[in-house]
């Protein structure tokens, strides 16, 4: 499959709708003093190598025995998945510019219905869709409406017309007073290392170039803005240069901020020295554009189903339903893998040990939302009966290269965490982790984080594998980039370490 670069939506407020600048129209030598301008949000080109569909890590181990467990083939998990990110493409096609499976909207509670259809088909008992309010005094920042616009200037050459940056998004957070501003535009040079040019009353763009996801990039993307507003920018444009031209849900506290892609911070870059040279600064002009409010009175869902074990003792088995952009690494993987370990302990020559809880948790992404600690709350005589929490977040992305963005062959390496480190659950990874190849990095640690902090409360060990990869967060985390035996040799891991936990003791679990 291909990906199509991606287009942004036609600007939905009447009253700035212009007619959109066509990238092409303006392409000609004289436009932008020849930079090349970008032709709007795009995944990485290295997504082609996906082109022929055969794209495969090694197939998954499936040990003599094993064969029988078909809810556990990574085709048919894969098929789910691909539903669970078209309840992202359906959000995007009704026009939400901050498209996903979103906590408080409706896409997250489409894809909350889905799940409990699929527990329920699987034979679950006390399936259910549970609904609950945001936290008191909680409002999520919500952005309806954006647009970064490069403003012509025949000054720029006379071909010039306006640029529309397609993968600008506002930092979480930002606010425009009166919702429009226009300023000149600079390139400040990179965050951590800012030029020296005078970005008084300009919008200024630091240029943030990630060893790995954005992830690792909070702190210099806060410092640099920090910095260019102390010498007086009135708004920044982080430049976060990765491959293609994606959008990237990141970042915030960065006041008038928003993020760009690499294509379009490129342009930005290059018509900025351009310009510096030609004496003509001040005629490079941005028009930032940003309709955001906070929101109150949202709700989300958790859903459950269970499957009794022969002791009532319960495991609880979790991923969290919601995501950005497509999702589907974040957490469309983990869902997937979810509803496959419980169509697999349904079967009755499956029942487990210990009663399995499955959750599909909501609000992982939205603010006052949290799901694990509002099931917590709302389930107690169950969450009582937890001797351990496993989540499933991340686990089957194939493993993209921080550098260059070429899709490898395998899956990206996940740190595994163990609240307690009781070594029988170790040494059960150990066993879980040769049998299949599960991509663990070899140092485990006590660090869970991801969607088991509303779980702390219960006092019980909590477990996870996690990775946070070059794709995490952006419009680039879509279906093509999840390994299909990736899935597989996840489930198969997961229904294995699973058995085993369901059948040790408790000393054994929490020494
Ligand atoms: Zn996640």
């Amino acid at each position: 499959m291909r990906l199509q670069p991606i287009l942004t939506p036609a600007f939905p407020t009447a009253a700035l709708c212009f007619a959109l600048a066509s990238a092409a129209d303006a392409q000609s030598s004289s436009a932008w003093l020849g930079a090349h301008v970008p032709n709007g949000l795009a995944a990485p080109g290295q997504h082609a190598v996906l082109d022929d569909g055969h794209f495969s890590a090694p197939a998954a181990t499936v040990p003599s025995g094993e064969e029988g467990a078909r809810d556990l083939d990574g085709t048919r998990i894969y098929q789910d998945l691909a539903e669970i990110v078209g309840f992202a493409h359906a959000s995007r096609a009704r026009g939400d510019l901050m498209w996903g499976r979103v906590s408080g909207f409706r896409s997250a509670v489409e894809t909350a219905d889905w799940v409990a259809a699929r527990f329920r088909e699987a034979g679950l008992r006390d399936v259910a869709v549970q609904r609950y309010s945001a936290d008191k005094g909680s409002a999520m920042w919500w952005p309806d409406h954006w647009e970064v616009r490069v403003l012509a200037d025949p000054a720029l050459g006379v071909d010039t017309r306006d640029v529309v940056l397609g993968s600008a998004v506002p930092a979480r957070g930002a606010e425009i007073p009166g919702r429009l501003l226009t300023a000149p535009v600079i390139f400040a040079g990179d965050a951590g290392s800012l030029l020296d040019h005078d970005v008084t009353d300009k919008v200024a763009v630091q240029r943030i170039q990630p060893a790995s996801g954005a992830f690792g990039q909070r702190d210099a993307v806060g410092e640099g803005a920090a910095e260019l507003y102390r010498r007086g920018a009135v708004a920044v444009l982080n430049y976060i240069d990765q491959a293609g031209n994606m959008h990237v849900r990141d970042f915030g506290g960065c006041r008038v901020c928003f993020n760009i892609g690499s294509e379009d911070g490129a342009f930005l870059r290059d018509v900025s020295e351009r310009a510096a040279r030609a004496g003509k600064l001040d005629d490079l002009r941005i028009r930032l554009y940003l309709d955001a409010t906070a929101r109150t009175g949202l709700s989300a869902q958790n859903v459950m189903g269970i499957v009794p074990g022969v002791s009532s003792e319960i495991v609880i088995v979790n991923a969290h339903l919601d995501g950005w952009y497509d999702a589907a690494g974040d957490n469309g993987d983990g869902l997937a893998v979810l509803v496959a370990l419980a169509r697999h302990f349904a079967r009755p020559e499956n029942r487990p040990a210990r009663t399995l809880l499955f959750v599909a948790s909501g609000g992982h992404h939205s603010t006052g939302l949290n799901g694990p600690s509002h099931f917590v709350a709302m389930n107690p005589e169950l969450t009582g009966r937890a001797v351990l929490v496993l989540n499933l977040e991340h686990i089957a992305q194939f493993l993209v290269d921080p550098g260059s963005f070429e899709v490898q062959r395998a899956e990206q390496s996940m740190g595994w965490g163990v609240t307690n480190m009781a070594p029988p659950l170790l040494a059960l990874t150990d066993r879980a982790k040769a049998r299949f190849g599960f991509a663990l990095r070899p140092q485990y640690s006590t660090s869970v984080a991801g969607d088991l902090g509303g779980y702390a409360s219960l006092g019980v060990p909590r477990v996870q594998a996690i990775h946070a990869g070059p794709l995490y967060h952006t419009s680039g985390d879509v279906l093509e980039s999840i390994s299909v035996e990736g899935l597989e040799r996840a489930a198969r891991f997961y229904a294995s370490w699973t058995k085993g936990v369901t059948e040790m003791s408790r000393t054994e679990i929490d020494p």
